[in-house]
């Protein structure tokens, strides 16, 4: 039996990764696609990629391979903004977002200041993003630290890459879910040096949005991003009418939203903006200048009530904004990418833009990954890379195999439909670190020793 650490394994089914962005590669320089490829994993790396039939020869003895010989094994989903506490609040009724805080989320975020109810939140969490192909997102956790710790706990248990922090407020929150700013900032420098960079664990400054957060914390968050910059930094922008007036009676002296954040430092290639939808001008700039990434959470949006996403105007211009693709979790009505996608392609018809499946695809693997400045570990496989996989079925359900059934072997109709169409029952199996993450599905065939 080979050493658990080095052993070898393998995934061999149909191959897609992204080498660029298709809005500005053009789609057919955007992708590799491999008809029967295999991914070569040890010691969590991705080893090889390529034809199946040259490297089964290759693969040392004692090797194990998966076949999903109808399966689309493409680099795990990535969601950027996403909140676990949120997780018994999701599809609540009839509010829009001040109203939804106070109503539903703030009492759920409360009961999590018990350890034991966090690690069991946490475990459910990531049980449901990995059965959903999502093997790296960026997430909130209340403003306990014990909820912080629960969660990099079960991730780093599970091996995944995962992005979190401390949520801080300081005002118009009920009085459990406060701290103070210099609470605030000490409580999260501890757990950014206990978890930024541990394994796979990165640390992310989160104050959840001006409105419950007072200067002096805004100022004290904006310190410890210069302080540790290579932490993250993620908020909410600009959702909703309401949200924005509120704002900027608490901020009288600031010429928007998004100059609030500028004001205290809190913009920046690592700040990962929610929402984003209601910006004028002079704030698309700042965002665009400072290199900042502007998330779009289409089921929220639609869910709250919020606004349409202008993608076109964000990524049309000289400089454009960096954007990327979430669920927001339980604004968000799904844990799955496929959705969300499916759901901004929606947003974006609205709108009268469009969006192909091959840049729908490329948002929520590589396009996530290079938002988050990780586009050289997670995202797409490649050798080297972190071997985080999604295998897809898709014809997982009867609409989904009567669709399929009916077009030809053009494989940006396949993704079209698999996005359209797709969820949860779509994703076959999800790896992490190079080893099975989920319950060995159907599709999957075990060979114990590589066909030679
Ligand atoms: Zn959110």
């Amino acid at each position: 039996m080979a050493d658990e650490a080095v052993a070898t394994t393998a995934v061999r089914g149909r191959v897609l990764t992204f080498t660029g962005d298709p809005a500005l590669a053009g789609a057919d320089r955007s992708y590799r696609y491999i008809p029967d490829g295999l991914v070569v994993m040890q010691g969590g790396l991705i080893r090889a990629v390529g034809d199946a039939a040259a490297l089964l020869r290759t693969l040392p003895p004692g090797s194990t391979v998966d076949h999903h010989p109808a399966g689309l094994v493409m680099a795990g989903f990535i969601d950027t903004h996403i909140h676990y506490p949120q997780t018994r609040v999701i599809g609540s009724y009839g509010a829009q977002l001040l109203e939804w805080l106070q109503r539903y989320t703030f009492p759920e975020e409360e009961r999590l200041h018990d350890p034991d109810r966090a690690a069991g939140t946490a475990r459910f969490f990531l049980d449901e993003l990995l059965r959903n192909g999502t093997t790296t997102a960026a997430v909130y956790c209340t403003v306990h630290p014990a909820s912080v710790e629960a969660f990099f706990a079960e991730s780093e248990r599970r091996g995944t890459r995962m992005i979190a922090g401390k949520v801080l407020m300081d005002r118009n929150a009920p009085p459990d879910l406060l701290d103070t700013a210099a609470q605030g900032y000490h409580e999260s420098e501890a757990l950014l040096h206990r978890w930024h960079g541990r394994g796979r664990q990165l640390y992310a400054i989160t104050p959840r949005f001006a409105f419950t957060s007072t200067d002096a914390q805004l100022e004290a968050a904006g310190a410890l991003a210069r302080a540790h910059p290579t932490a993250y930094v993620q908020t909410h922008l600009s959702e909703n009418h309401a949200e924005i007036a509120a704002t900027k009676a608490l901020f009288p002296w600031a010429r928007s939203y998004t100059a609030v954040y500028e004001r205290y430092g809190l913009l920046g290639p690592r700040s990962l903006f929610g929402h984003c939808i209601h910006l004028d001008e002079d704030e698309v700039e700042l965002l665009a200048g400072s290199g900042s990434v502007a998330v779009f959470c289409p089921t929220s949006n639609l869910f709250l009530g919020s606004g349409l996403f202008d993608l076109a105007r964000l990524r049309g211009r000289a400089a454009p904004v960096r954007v990327a693709l979430a669920t927001d979790v339980g604004g968000g009505t799904s844990y799955s990418m496929l959705r969300t996608a499916a759901e901004a392609y929606k947003v974006l018809q609205l709108r009268r833009q469009s969006w192909p499946a091959l840049d729908a695809f490329y948002a929520i693997t590589r396009g996530n990954a290079e938002a988050l400045g990780l586009g050289n570990q997670i995202g797409s496989l490649e050798p080297g890379h972190e071997a985080d996989l999604v295998v897809l079925d898709s014809r997982a359900t009867p609409a989904m195999a009567h669709r399929r059934a009916g077009m030809g072997e053009d494989l940006s109709e396949e993704l079209f439909a698999l996005l359209t169409l797709g969820d949860d029952r779509a994703v076959a199996a999800t790896y992490v670190g190079g080893r099975l993450a989920t319950p060995a599905g159907a599709a999957r065939v075990r060979e114990a020793e590589p066909a030679r």
